[in-house]
Protein backbone atom coordinates (compact mmCIF):
# COMPACT_ATOMS: atom_id res chain seq x y z
CA UNK A 1 0.00 0.00 0.00
CA UNK A 2 3.15 2.11 0.46
CA UNK A 3 4.20 1.97 -2.93
CA UNK A 4 2.28 3.48 -6.03
CA UNK A 5 1.05 1.54 -8.93
CA UNK A 6 4.12 1.50 -11.78
CA UNK A 7 1.58 3.25 -14.20
CA UNK A 8 0.72 6.48 -13.18
CA UNK A 9 1.39 9.70 -14.73
CA UNK A 10 3.54 12.71 -12.58
CA UNK A 11 -0.14 14.43 -11.90
CA UNK A 12 -1.18 11.41 -10.55
CA UNK A 13 1.45 10.37 -8.51
CA UNK A 14 1.45 13.90 -6.82
CA UNK A 15 -2.23 13.28 -6.32
CA UNK A 16 -1.82 9.77 -4.77
CA UNK A 17 0.98 10.89 -2.67
CA UNK A 18 -0.69 14.15 -1.36
CA UNK A 19 -4.00 11.66 -0.58
CA UNK A 20 -1.72 10.03 1.63
CA UNK A 21 -0.54 12.72 3.48
CA UNK A 22 -4.32 13.72 3.58
CA UNK A 23 -5.27 10.40 5.23
CA UNK A 24 -2.50 10.60 7.73
CA UNK A 25 -3.32 14.13 8.99
CA UNK A 26 -7.09 13.41 9.16
CA UNK A 27 -8.03 9.70 9.97
CA UNK A 28 -6.50 8.80 12.66
CA UNK A 29 -7.64 5.49 14.15
CA UNK A 30 -8.34 5.56 17.72
CA UNK A 31 -9.47 2.54 20.79
CA UNK A 32 -9.36 3.51 24.21
CA UNK A 33 -8.14 0.93 26.33
CA UNK A 34 -10.36 1.73 29.04
CA UNK A 35 -14.02 1.95 28.07
CA UNK A 36 -13.14 0.56 24.63
CA UNK A 37 -14.61 2.77 22.53
CA UNK A 38 -13.46 3.00 18.81
CA UNK A 39 -13.56 6.15 16.69
CA UNK A 40 -12.09 7.63 13.52
CA UNK A 41 -10.75 11.48 14.61
CA UNK A 42 -8.64 13.48 12.07
CA UNK A 43 -6.54 14.24 15.73
CA UNK A 44 -4.87 12.51 18.88
CA UNK A 45 -7.62 13.33 21.07
CA UNK A 46 -8.92 12.20 24.65
CA UNK A 47 -11.73 9.60 24.64
CA UNK A 48 -15.20 11.12 25.84
CA UNK A 49 -14.82 9.16 28.76
CA UNK A 50 -12.43 11.22 29.92
CA UNK A 51 -9.28 8.46 29.64
CA UNK A 52 -6.32 9.43 27.76
CA UNK A 53 -4.77 5.85 27.60
CA UNK A 54 -5.77 5.99 23.79
CA UNK A 55 -4.47 3.92 21.43
CA UNK A 56 -3.50 5.89 17.97
CA UNK A 57 -3.71 4.05 14.79
CA UNK A 58 -2.97 5.93 11.83
CA UNK A 59 -4.84 4.49 8.78
CA UNK A 60 -2.26 3.86 5.93
CA UNK A 61 -1.00 1.31 8.66
CA UNK A 62 -4.20 -0.58 8.27
CA UNK A 63 -3.44 -4.12 5.97
CA UNK A 64 -4.55 -4.12 2.45
CA UNK A 65 -7.03 -6.76 2.86
ZN1 LIG B 1 -13.00 5.73 26.77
Amino acid sequence: MSNPPPHLTPAELEAWQTAIQEANRHNVFCHCRRCDREWVASNYVACLCGSTDVEYILCWQFPDD
